[in-house]
């Protein structure tokens, strides 16, 4: 398949795997954060880390839109079900993500019951509004998660939700930004004060990028002195931006680079960020998993679009709920730990009973790592 198969290329992946070797200086040790989750799922899936040198460390970040979705956000969906006997439509992942009083939305789904509430997984936005369409008797909410990717698509069914004069659609919106997320894990105590994670630079998100462009990823080069390298999610194009953040740190440079020109412009996708713009404004706030509270990080239903908003249709309000005592994922998602230092990971937790969302979804860095390299653990 084109724009695949030539980038799975094993001699080619091979030969770059020795440029790095060669390349990398044995004095120093280089790590790199790869903050998306698609990254995470590759770089475990075609063992990236094993052909890279024992100097060359990847430290997984927290882009992975179900992992950093807090419990408080996923109480709300169910409250939906529950008490207010909605159909709630979701990406598949979602409805795995343990909650409070050991309940998920799959979970809530089972036992709504005699009070009508339901949950469907659902491909796209799209579905959910066709569903409201077709079911004008129900309350239909989009349980609307993920970054920059996934928020124009969310968009554009609330504008036809307006165009249409349904009243039986809205969206519980938790879409949130990339660059809020890499500011905030520049900032932190680890990174900044103790040096306890100490990071040379980015892998730079592939999806996410064709939406913002690489303008936004600046700021950190600039400011923090961190290389950034935008990468495609195939093995190759991981390799090579390795290859190019080991160059810019050798060379004593910050810069912004684009390995997946392929997809990526400068500005990105215009049409796309103005229609995000038309139905979105910042949120004051939003709760992270693993993240706490990161001030403008997320998006809420601007007021022309406020018939659409559920939190505004329904009585909900977030309650914080702290993570499961065992469970370490915050600290993954911070990369101050990495899976396998989980005393639960790979025995309590696994992908088919997840205690922490990081073992829900094929992007989490315990699913990955338990799918993939579970025998191995890397220096
Ligand atoms: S292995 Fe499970 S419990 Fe441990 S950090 Fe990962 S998701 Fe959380």
């Amino acid at each position: 398949m084109k724009y695949v198969d030539e980038f799975r290329d094993g001699s080619l992946v091979q030969g770059l795997a020795g440029a790095i070797a060669r390349e990398a200086d044995p004095a120093r040790t280089y790590r790199f954060m790869e903050f998306c989750g698609g990254h995470t799922h590759a770089i475990s899936r075609y063992g990236v880390t094993d052909l890279l040198p024992p100097n060359v460390r990847m430290i997984h970040g927290p882009g992975c839109p179900v992992c950093v979705l807090p419990i408080g956000r996923v109480d709300m969906a169910i409250e939906l079900v529950l008490q207010h006997g909605v159909t709630l439509c979701t990406y598949a992942d979602t409805v795995r993500i343990p909650a409070s009083g050991g309940l998920s939305l799959l979970k809530a789904k089972a036992a709504a019951g005699a009070g009508g509430g339901d949950v469907r997984m659902v491909y796209s936005a799209a579905d959910a509004l066709d569903l409201a369409r077709r079911n004008p008797e129900r309350q239909v909410v989009f349980f609307a998660i993920g970054f920059e990717t996934t928020t124009p698509p969310t968009a554009v069914v609330l504008r036809q939700a307006l165009a249409m004069g349904l009243e039986n659609f809205s969206v519980l919106c938790c879409h949130v930004l990339t660059p809020s997320a890499i500011s905030t894990i520049l900032e932190s105590p680890e990174v900044r004060a103790y040096g306890s994670v100490p990071l040379d630079g980015f892998v730079g998100p592939a999806h996410v990028s064709t939406v913002i462009g690489s303008r936004p990823y600046e700021f950190f080069a600039e400011e923090y002195r961190k290389p950034v390298v935008i990468a495609g999610f195939e093995p190759l194009d991981v390799m090579q931006a390795i290859l190019m953040l080991v160059r810019q740190v050798n060379e004593g440079r910050a810069e912004v680079e684009n390995e997946f020109s392929r997809a990526v412009g400068r500005d990105g996708n215009l049409k796309a960020q103005e229609l995000v713009a038309e139905v979105f404004e910042l949120r004051r706030e939003f709760e992270w998993r693993g993240l706490n509270i990161v001030p403008y990080s997320a998006l809420r239903i601007r007021e022309a679009y406020a018939a659409f908003d559920a939190e505004r249709r329904f009585p909900l309000v977030y309650r914080a709920v702290a993570d499961n005592k065992a469970c370490a994922c915050g600290a993954i998602l911070r990369g101050v730990k990495r899976p396998w230092d989980c005393k639960l990971f790979g025995t309590v937790c696994t992908p088919e009973t997840p205690i922490g969302s990081c073992m829900v979804s094929s992007e989490g860095a315990c699913a990955a790592h338990y799918t993939y390299g579970r025998s191995r653990q890397p220096a």
